[in-house]
């Protein structure tokens, strides 16, 4: 039994570990021992636990790197705002996460067909010449990107979704470390236009932040590289002169931006000024437009995951049963979580497929 390994399978329940104590009837000052690795562990207490957190007593003996917010592989919006124990839950969720992928996808070539570039920001000039530099790089079309998520696969970078508890975290990003690949996490419960940012955000992370950034500086420029990298302004200034709402709802799904985001590019593309930019948001406030806005965008498709999977299942012949071995969770949560159907030959449920 690694003791990290309780613990962050402990957090990951959100549990503190006199919740543990009471579900188990193990002393609190013997499960502190055991977490902090100074007391041992019999296997009658070993199944307590498991049964109490609801996986199976293997995923205890990982002896996979836990990396914690602080590290620079981790990147989050708006830690600050929320409680420990929600933050230390959403950790342990995306270590976890890191680590069952890593396993699932260990055998599958997944071929990157550009690299993931990492640029320092003061050699180009500032975030959006990042930005551009990137799009050149890719050779991504002139216009909108058409899925944002298929081309951070396309870079190696596997984007997923899950429901954070939590909905002021956009998107949790790790760089890629050792073996395991850059990942995304985003908070299924956004909207596609947020989502479609929130991954050209987390793109602008993984590119320019290697080095520990000041945060605030960091979140700046990684709104400022989303907003060239998805709304380039050689293409889209003339198409924001004099932007209304009318404009704006028309533009959104052309570009796949919410009406918010086009309305600000406008204001810092200097085609409004900052009356006209202030009026705007008084009437997008005003239609309750700050929390729901009208007018739906397509949802980018991530497939490397799915694919993966449907690989497992239908080429490699194992059950769902047996990749949820494979990840360390008992079959109901690992279907539940990775859209599949118990008991079928071939994970009929999966959706996530190209
Ligand atoms: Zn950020």
């Amino acid at each position: 039994m690694q003791p990290q390994m309780l613990t962050l399978l402990r957090e990951s329940r959100g549990y503190s570990g006199a919740r543990l104590a009471t579900m188990t009837g193990i002393p609190q000052p013997t499960l502190s021992r055991i977490e902090n690795g100074l007391a041992s562990i019999d296997d009658d207490r070993m199944k307590l636990i498991a049964d109490a957190l609801g996986y199976p007593v293997e995923a205890f003996n990982w002896t996979d790197p836990v990396y914690g917010f602080g590290s620079a592989a981790f990147y989050h919006r708006k830690q600050q705002t929320l409680p420990q124990t929600a933050l230390r839950r959403i950790q342990a969720e995306v270590n976890l996460t890191r680590m069952r992928l890593e396993r699932l996808m260990r055998s599958i070539e997944v071929d990157a067909q550009h690299e993931l570039p990492h640029l320092v920001v003061e050699e180009f000039g500032g975030p959006a010449e990042v930005a551009r530099a990137v799009r050149a790089t890719w050779r991504l079309p002139m216009g909108p990107v058409r899925d944002v998520a298929t081309v951070l696969e396309l870079a190696g970078v596997l984007v997923l979704r899950y429901p954070f508890e939590s909905p002021r975290i956009s998107a949790i990003s790790l760089d890629n470390v050792a073996a395991y690949p850059a990942l995304i996490i985003l908070n299924s419960s956004m909207p596609a236009d947020r989502e479609r940012f929130t991954l050209a955000h987390e793109l602008g992370h993984l590119v320019m932040h290697t080095t520990i950034t000041a945060p605030e500086e960091a979140e700046r420029e990684a709104d400022s590289f989303a907003s060239e990298f998805l709304m380039p302004a050689a293409e889209i200034r003339t198409q924001l002169k004099g932007i209304t709402l009318e404009r704006a709802a028309q533009l959104k799904p052309v570009w796949k931006v919410s009406m918010g985001a086009l309305i600000r590019r406008a204001k810092d593309l200097g085609v409004i000024d900052d009356r006209r930019y202030k009026s705007l948001n008084v009437s997008i406030s005003q239609k309750g437009w700050r929390k729901v806005e009208p007018v739906d965008v397509d949802r980018d498709k991530p497939s490397v995951l799915g694919a993966t999977l449907n690989i497992h299942l239908r080429e490699h012949g194992y059950s769902v049963e047996e990749l949820a071995k494979v990840a360390a969770m008992r079959p109901e949560e690992f279907a539940a979580r990775f859209d599949l159907e118990l008991g079928s030959a071939d994970g009929r449920r999966l959706r996530v497929v190209k």
